[in-house]
Parts: C-alpha cells; sequence; structure tokens
C-alpha cells in the first residue's frame, strides 16, 4: 500500500496510498477556510487551488523533514532505520529492531522521539521569521481584501504571506500537540520511554496506549460539540494509530520468543515445477493447501498459490505449467530464527509466506502469514489469562 519516492541518506522514503487522500483534503480544506487558515476568498479559483496545493505541498515536506530528524538522530544512536512513510499526521519512521528484540533502549527512544516536536516548532519559527522578515507581520499580512487582479502584487503579496504564516502555524500547532505526552504521538514516546524504566516495555506501551485512546476518544467529543472539524479528524486518526501501535506492540513482543520452527507448518507439499497448470488445480482440490512450494531436481525454485492460477484463463491451463505462474522472490528462513524477524521479513518484501530450509538446504517447513497470526492469537489468549 506504499511506494518508493525517493531515497535521502540511505533511508527510503514511501508514500502511503492513504496519503494523497489526506494531501487532498488538506489542499480542500485550505481552499475553503477562511484568511487566515486557509484561501477562501482568493480570486480567480485557480489562484485559490494554487495556494492551497502549495500550502499542502510545502507542509507535507515539513512533516518529511520531521521524520528524518527522528532518523538521523536513530541513526546517530545506532540504530538502523528500515525507512519514512508519509501519511497522516507526520507519517512514521520505522526503526529496525536491534537484536531482534521489539523494543528500543527507553533512553534512546525518549531522545528519538522528543527531537520531531522539537523540530517541528523550530521550522514554525522558522516560517513564521521569514514572513516577519519579508513580509512585516507574524500573521497573515493585511493587504487581502478584494479580489487578485492577476499582476496585482499588493495584494499577491498578502496570499503569500498567508502561506507562510499558514505553513508555521501549523508546524508549531504540530510541534506543540504532538509533545503532549499521549500515544502515539511523539510525547506519547516520550512517556511510554519514561515508562519503561520502571515497568516492562509491553505494560508501559499498553497504558501509554490506553492514555492516548481516552484522549483521542475525548478529543473527538471535544470536537463534535464545538463544530471543530480538525479536531475531530486528528481525533479520529489519533485513535486509529494509538491502535495500531498497540497492536503492532503486542505482535511483536508475542512473537519476540517464539521460533519459526515452533509455529511453521511441517508437512509441506511440494510440486514440480514442469507440473501442468490444470493437474495443479486438481491437486490444490485433494490436498487443500493454499500455497506450495515448487521444486526442481529437488531445490525449491518457487512457491505457488490458488491465486496465481487465476491469471490463466481455465481453458488454457492444460498449456501452462505451474513454472509460468509461480513467484520467483523465494525467500527463506532457518526454523532458529526468530519468529519477529520473519515477521519482518515478510512486512518488507511484501510476501504472505517464507520457505523454511534447514542448515543442509533441506526443506523442512513454511511459514505463513496465518502461522504468524494463529501464534499470536494463541499467545495473546494465554496471555489474557496469565495477567
Ligand atoms: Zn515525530
Amino acid at each position: 500500500m506504499a511506494f518508493k519516492i525517493a531515497t535521502i541518506k540511505g533511508i527510503p522514503i514511501y508514500i502511503h496510498m492513504t496519503f494523497f487522500l489526506v494531501f487532498l483534503l488538506f489542499a480542500f480544506i485550505f481552499d475553503i477556510t477562511p484568511f487566515p487558515y486557509g484561501f477562501r476568498g482568493v480570486d480567480p479559483a485557480w489562484l485559490r487551488y494554487g495556494f492551497s496545493a502549495a500550502a499542502a505541498i510545502i507542509f507535507f515536506v515539513t512533516l518529511l523533514l520531521h521524520e528524518l530528524s527522528h532518523s538521523f538522530l536513530a541513526i546517530s544512536n545506532g540504530i538502523k532505520i528500515q525507512g519514512i512513510t508519509l501519511f497522516f499526521f507526520g507519517g512514521v519512521s520505522v526503526l529496525e529492531n536491534p537484536d531482534d528484540k521489539a523494543a528500543v533502549e527507553p533512553s534512546k527512544e525518549f531522545k528519538i522521539a522528543l527531537v520531531g516536536p522539537l523540530s517541528s516548532i523550530l521550522m514554525g519559527l522558522l516560517f513564521l521569521g521569514l514572513n516577519y522578515i519579508l513580509f512585516g507581520t507574524f500573521y497573515g499580512a493585511a493587504l487581502i481584501s478584494g479580489s487578485i487582479e492577476v499582476g496585482n502584487l499588493e495584494i499577491m503579496y498578502g496570499w503569500f504571506s498567508i502561506l507562510l504564516f499558514l505553513v508555521g502555524a501549523l508546524n508549531l500547532f504540530l510541534g506543540l500537540f504532538n509533545i503532549l505526552p499521549v500515544f502515539p504521538m511523539d510525547g506519547g514516546r516520550v512517556l511510554r520511554a519514561w515508562l519503561a524504566t520502571r515497568y516492562p516495555f509491553q505494560k508501559a506501551t499498553e497504558i501509554a496506549v490506553s492514555t492516548g485512546k481516552i484522549f483521542s476518544i475525548v478529543m473527538a467529543i471535544i470536537g463534535i460539540v464545538f463544530f471543530n472539524f480538525w479536531l475531530a479528524l486528528l481525533a479520529v486518526f489519533l485513535y486509529i494509530s494509538a491502535a495500531e501501535e498497540g497492536k503492532a506492540v503486542k505482535t511483536s513482543f508475542l512473537l519476540e520468543n517464539v521460533l519459526v520452527g515452533e509455529i511453521m507448518t511441517t508437512d509441506v507439499i511440494t510440486v514440480e515445477e514442469s507440473m501442468k497448470l490444470s493437474d495443479f488445480v486438481n491437486f490444490v482440490f485433494q490436498k487443500k493447501h493454499p500455497g506450495y512450494p515448487v521444486v526442481k531436481s529437488g531445490q525449491v525454485v518457487g512457491l505457488v498459490t490458488v491465486d496465481d492460477v487465476k491469471a490463466i484463463n481455465e481453458a488454457e491451463r492444460y498449456a501452462f505449467s505451474v513454472k509460468d505462474v509461480m513467484r520467483q522472490d523465494v525467500l527463506f528462513v532457518q526454523p532458529q530464527t526468530s519468529a519477529l524477524s520473519a515477521f519482518e521479513k515478510m512486512n518488507t518484501n511484501g510476501v504472505g509466506r517464507l520457505v523454511v530450509l534447514d542448515g543442509n538446504h533441506h526443506l523442512v517447513g513454511i511459514l505463513s502469514r496465518t502461522d504468524l497470526m494463529t501464534a499470536v492469537n494463541i499467545r495473546s489468549g494465554l496471555h489474557g489469562n496469565n495477567s
């Protein structure tokens, strides 16, 4: 659901599909909101769209800079960065978990989380300062009455001033808001890091996530009561990200101490790459497995699932073999690999199955996303009963 747009200092930058919706939403809100938080009143319309889009673009660039500040500090603390994904409200920098552990050291997380809101506040002050230097005001310039005749620079300047004010104010707001000790905002991570020096990491996360959920519910209620669209919208996104973050941490924790060998499917049935697709379909009906490693002279050369067959028209399947539709980008893991790193390997590479080979390169199992989720469900059930 995300694709790469750039690589900065070795950090891949991804854009999530939802980002475009949010981007359009931002541009739309800038377009319909009156001065000084938007460009309603700018005439002609194309100029209004232009300012709205420019504000949204510059704002998202500052979000990227915010994320980069986390990443650079993480790197200087010896933590690897898998990448930055931009979606709503700042995006996410994915830290690579050191030594198969789900947690980054609390003292490091504290600093890495804190630098984000600080850089947003700094950028906010810079934009407002620039506005002051160029237009002599911290607020939107006063020259905004009447319609803009193209070429009427005085009025144009007024709107440029609004642009700087808007981006500056948003960054300042973002930074101050983000520093609140509420998960999943940066301040929440700071809180979690602080809690993690007192409680086990997972417990610390649970407390921080609950804080975040309660906070966003209160925020949504306030937003609805006062008809504040921005607030209600933020609340919804915060709630979702709090819940997701909590789930991700829980999953990581449950998988951290599990080995691939313990949860993989061992009764692996392989198919030869030369098998006709029509035969393969019958084979699947008999065996009732969804996915099969494909072998050629005893070596695993691919993976094939029922879905892969759908690419070929039913009437033509006799003319094709498994080789024609199989996935060749097979990833291997060993039985003694932790389930957490297998899970991360699947996520980084966007695959749903890994082939498990032992030290002698013999096929010993297959690990699917379902195997992982079953393991998580069973273990979270046990966890619930124990605590
Ligand atoms: Zn941040």
